[in-house]
């Protein structure tokens, strides 16, 4: 027996993964359990859905803990294991083989799951993309397939088009609302992004809603649209979003609003349990918020395996992500949903810009298209509240990273 702080993490996410290494990180004498349903060391998702798919890289060539992978840091991984139920009282979980694993405190970092369109059930010739095993399955497929076509133009399906469009493969996206990406960044950006897909062969079909889908005698799928025009395709790809997996939380009572709620600290409605990621909803400026992105996962993880251990950290950080379609490096950083008191444009280049939504004299958010270092000096604009001035933004002779040294 030992008298060590037993730490338990659900999911091998980059969340699950932050938490376990910052939690050994804070104290290195706790037995740290990580439980992840997935049979392999935990991977990284992003080229998933690109240098995966154009055979550039293989989904487990970057294991998110590192090469040593997750047992390096002293951590013991109980991997394929499904944890199905939380014991509250008796502050254990429970696997689906009826194991019992007591903890003195919880993480659960149990990610998101795809939202599944009821008329488009995964089967032949239709994807879904999450995990390895599901992208290792559409590159076969893709890699013997002339035509694709994308349900959804948010980030994931854009990506796949992307990839697919690099590959020779004839694609088509069709998207409901009117215009791409419309949950993720704004009108300026979103066209941008959608003539680049054009200029690469993709047909973007935007503002159209499908009737139905139908399996072609030659094994090929069609769908048809509202306004009754018919597309057929080797293969089908649904990207329409995901939703948190929270369903352990709810189960065992715990504060749950389509997504874990929890404070700046990490801590759910039971002071034992601590959750991070795409499964939680957290505090915003703007009202409780939930992020899909992969660095917010890992920095959130580690705030919540920290605190777990015994830490009173609190998450400070301005939100990021990043996509890459063709020659674009797409980035947004800060917190969405408030309405900008202004909107400023700065072309940096023909294939760069950046655009920022002012709160009042501070940046609230902004996103760049290859403006890698302009938005890590946003970033820090962002985040320490820097005043800016709006003559010097649009300017891209003026660099952000000046405004920082010049107003801090
Ligand atoms: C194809 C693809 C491309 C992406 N590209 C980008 C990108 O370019 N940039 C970006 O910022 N973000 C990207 N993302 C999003 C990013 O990967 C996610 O935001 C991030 O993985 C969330 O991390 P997480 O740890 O919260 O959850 P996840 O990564 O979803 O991990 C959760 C893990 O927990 C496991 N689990 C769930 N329930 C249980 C249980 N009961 N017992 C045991 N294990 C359980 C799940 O199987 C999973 O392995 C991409 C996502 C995908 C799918």
């Amino acid at each position: 027996m030992t008298d060590a702080r037993r730490i338990v993490i659900v999911g091998g996410g980059p969340a699950g993964v932050g938490a376990a290494l910052a939690a050994r990180a804070q104290d290195a004498s706790a037995e740290i359990v990580l439980i992840s349903d997935e049979a392999c060391e935990p991977y990284e998702k992003p080229p998933l859905s690109k240098a995966v798919l154009i055979g550039k890289a293989k989904p487990h060539d970057a294991p998110v803990a590192g090469r040593g992978g997750v047992a390096a840091h002293k951590v013991a991984f109980q991997r394929g294991t499904r944890v199905r139920a939380i014991d509250r009282a008796a502050r254990a979980v429970v696997t689906e083989s009826g194991e019992r694993i007591p903890y003195d405190a919880l993480v659960l970092a149990s990610g998101s799951i795809n939202r599944m369109l009821p008329m488009f059930p995964p089967g032949p010739s239709l994807y879904y993309l999450r995990t390895a095993e599901e992208a290792l399955a559409l590159k076969a497929h893709l890699d013997r397939s002339r035509s694709l076509l994308v349900i959804g133009g948010g980030l994931i399906g854009l990506e796949v088009a992307a990839s697919a469009a690099e590959l020779g493969v004839k694609t088509t996206v069709i998207e409901i609302a009117p215009r791409i990406l419309a949950r993720v960044c704004d009108e300026e950006t979103s066209a941008l992004i959608h003539r680049r897909h054009l200029a690469h062969g993709v047909d973007l079909r935007i503002g159209t809603a499908i009737a139905t889908l139908t399996l072609l005698a030659d094994g090929r799928r069609a769908v048809t649209t509202k306004a009754g025009d018919t597309f057929a395709a080797d293969l089908i790809v649904v990207g329409t979003g995901v939703a948190p997996d929270d369903a352990l939380a709810k189960a065992a009572g715990l504060a749950v609003q389509d997504g874990i709620l929890v404070d700046e600290h990490c801590h759910t409605s039971d002071p034992a349990i601590f959750a991070a990621g795409d499964c939680t909803r957290i505090p915003g400026p703007n009202g409780p918020v939930r992020l899909e992105n992969w660095r917010h996962a890992q920095e959130h993880g580690a705030i919540a395996g920290r605190n777990a251990a015994g830490g009173e950290a609190a998450y400070n950080t301005a939100p990021s992500f990043w996509s890459e379609q063709y020659d674009m490096y797409i980035q947004g950083v800060g917190w969405p949903g408030a309405q900008p008191s202004a909107r400023i444009s700065r072309q940096i280049g023909p294939n760069a810009m950046m655009l920022f939504d002012l709160d009042g004299a501070r940046l609230a958010c902004a996103m760049g298209i290859n403006a890698q270092r302009d938005i890590a000096a946003a970033r820090r604009l962002i985040e320490r509240r820097v005043p800016v001035d709006i003559a010097d933004l649009t300017d891209p002779a003026k660099p952000l990273a000046a405004m920082l040294k010049a107003k801090v």
